[in-house]
């Protein structure tokens, strides 16, 4: 061990020797002793909050002398109390995303190296090992050899830039008269990705959804044709492998024909049911996914790594990198970093953090084999709640889940007033953690596995807690 006066003089801001091991020493039993009590964490806390926030530790300012990381990390873990404890294996809410240890490793360890991987030549390495990542996906979605794409922060970003890529591929300059098609079961993101791009709100049209709530074809052949009579240029269908509010995949093949038919780009919403297809029920329900231009995915959900991990994926990794380039002609001929992607070109950001290695390391070090288990087995789990659910007379479950969300009400509902209120005593237990959504304008409660952490016992646990539950609300309280 090196000690600190063989550094010469200290450097302002780096610890070393005994300092820079009690730091790691302090955060490593720190993140110990959160992982410790994450089972027991409550899955929300949401008791006055108001309160909580008059506490004059959360809001203070910076002092010039710093303190200890222990007093530091006290105030942390108490700001960490209250809200949603989306880390935790009782949350099923909307599309859970765990975080697995291991990419806090990797980030650790890509903030010390903190090194530049905007172009490939200040990194080519790190760039490489980012770049394969992406080869990975490229290969797990069967695209061809041209796909490549990026890194980003979440789905909303790889939105934009496929939305940024088919508006600079598919439009004329004057791009406005252009027309996308999303179903009101497709997540906002991409919408809002298309007002970001620059288009006016009538720019998006919502497609009708059919009894299962997957695009309806006749519906959106339909839209096309009277948006060309009417003078304005289709140009991008959006379909959803796995909506937000039931895990529903649309036709992906019969889009897709569509799609080629009218010369439309086809963007698939992989965000939440993408790295199912690491399994084989889960690449049965995405059959036709290798026909889009491009897909987004987000890490963050899928494949369990802490948030601010998504990718986009192109089809023709050219046409990303025409549409994000200022001068393309110029940089396109630097492409010469040992045929790696200058991921600056590729996207909105410059300086960027090295995000490749939380995926990359994850994988590297668990095995792809252990994320393709731990899906099949979030798949399970929802097999599991749907079949116990659908048993219990006091319900109506939608039918079985495509992926792992399952979606269900009171059968005594007319208003909504009923499931509102078993939803609300079953969070109130704070073991679990559920939202709702709403189908044809009503109200309905969901349970999405999709937690590292969620194990069949918690499952039975807030199977058992609805159970419970909706014995009482039928009774009326
Ligand atoms: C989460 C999600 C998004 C948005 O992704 P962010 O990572 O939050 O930007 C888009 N579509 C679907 C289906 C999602 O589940």
């Amino acid at each position: 061990m090196r000690k600190t006066d063989e550094r010469g003089p200290a450097v302002p801001l780096e610890p070393t020797g005994d300092e820079l091991e009690k730091l790691l020493a302090g955060a490593i039993e720190y993140v110990t002793s959160v992982l410790a009590r994450m089972p027991s964490t409550p899955a929300s806390d949401l008791d006055g909050v108001p309160d909580f926030l008059a506490d004059e530790a959360l809001h203070r300012l910076p002092a010039a002398d710093g303190r200890a990381l222990d007093e530091v990390l006290a105030v942390v873990d108490h700001a960490a109390t209250k809200g949603l404890n989306t880390a935790s294996p009782g949350y099923f809410a909307f599309i859970p995303g765990s975080g697995i240890v291991a990419a806090a490793i990797a980030d650790l360890i890509a903030d010390v190296l903190n090194r530049y991987t905007a172009f490939a030549f200040p990194a080519p390495g790190l760039v490489a090992l980012e770049n394969s990542v992406l080869r990975w996906m490229v290969d797990l979605f069967g695209l061809p050899p041209t796909a490549g794409g990026l890194l980003t922060t979440g789905a909303s970003m790889a939105a934009f830039s496929a939305v940024v890529t088919a508006r600079s591929t598919r439009l004329p300059d004057d791009f406005r008269a252009g027309t996308m098609y999303v179903t009101d079961q497709a997540h906002l993101a991409t919408a809002k990705a298309a007002r970001l791009a620059g288009f006016p709100a009538d720019a998006v049209r919502m497609v009708a959804v059919d009894a299962d709530l997957r695009m309806d074809l006749a519906a959106l052949r339909a839209a096309i044709a009277a948006d060309r009579a009417a003078g304005r240029i289709p140009f991008c269908v959006v379909a959803s492998a796995g909506t937000i509010h039931t895990g529903t995949v649309d036709p992906l093949h019969a889009i897709a024909d569509v799609a080629a038919e009218e010369g439309l780009w086809l963007h698939v919403d992989a965000a939440y049911g993408g790295f199912f297809q690491l399994t084989e029920r889960g690449a049965a329900r995405l059959a036709g996914i290798e026909r889009a231009d491009s897909l987004m995915l987000d890490a963050h959900k899928g494949l369990f790594l802490p948030f601010g991990t998504g990718a986009l994926l192109v089809r023709d990794a050219a046409l990303l990198r025409q549409s994000h380039t200022a001068q393309e002609a110029v940089y396109l001929q630097d492409l010469g970093s040992g045929g790696l992607p200058d991921f600056a070109n590729d996207g909105p950001e410059l300086t960027r953090d090295f995000r490749g290695l939380r995926m990359w390391l994850p994988l590297h070090l668990h095995g792809v084999d252990a994320f393709r288990a731990a899906l099949d087995d979030k798949l399970d789990l929802a097999e599991y709640v749907y079949e116990e659910l659908r048993a219990e007379p006091g319900l109506v479950v939608r039918p079985a889940p495509e992926l792992s969300t399952v979606a269900f009400t009171c059968r005594e509902d007319q208003s909504g007033g009923a499931t509102a209120e078993l939803l609300r005593r079953v969070n109130a237990e704070q073991r679990a953690f559920l939202s709702s959504s709403r189908i044809d304008g009503r109200y309905v409660a969901r349970i999405c596995v999709l937690n590292h952490r969620t194990d069949r016992a918690r499952v039975t646990e807030v199977i058992d807690a609805v159970r419970r539950h909706v014995a009482i609300v039928e009774r009326g309280g």
